[in-house]
């Protein structure tokens, strides 16, 4: 079990859920793909396929969103995308609005110059963002 994921399952444990099999293998599994997977693909993946239904893999990926251990990405319920929220990293994101995929940008994120100055001008501490950038994929143009 990597570090990631012990850390993971401590601040769900520290929130007050139980650790069940069913949120450490989705844990691992969200800790694996380091891209955003759709309710499906997840439900799909080697751990959870046997383990258990689709109604508790959303139910414990709504749990880990209110906990902020996970974000949830993407259009609407039906394209809805989950990943993994790692302390000290973040990732920014294209979308398609036409076909609901979604990447995450490769470029250097532009904004921590920004973050920067909000931090000097607000006296905030720990900021963080992650943005969402929407257009159409140049395979549905
Ligand atoms: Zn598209
Ligand atoms: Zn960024």
């Amino acid at each position: 079990m990597s570090e990631l994921v012990q850390d993971t399952i401590t601040r769900l444990r520290d929130s007050g859920m139980r650790k069940t099999k069913a949120l450490v293998e989705l844990v691992e599994t969200l800790a694996d793909e380091s891209r955003p997977m759709t309710l499906a693909e997840l439900c799909a993946s080697k751990r959870l396929v046997d383990l258990c239904d689709k109604a508790t893999v959303f139910r414990l990926l709504q749990k880990f969103a209110d906990k902020g251990v996970v974000r949830r990405l993407g259009l609407h319920e039906r394209a809805a995308y989950f990943v993994l929220l790692v302390p000290g990293r973040h990732s920014d994101y294209l979308i398609c609005t036409s076909c609901g995929t979604i990447e995450a940008i490769k470029a250097p994120c532009p904004v921590h110059a920004l973050e920067d100055e909000i931090r000097e001008k607000t006296g905030y501490q720990n900021l963080y963002h992650e943005l969402e950038f929407f257009g159409v994929c140049p395979a549905c143009v």
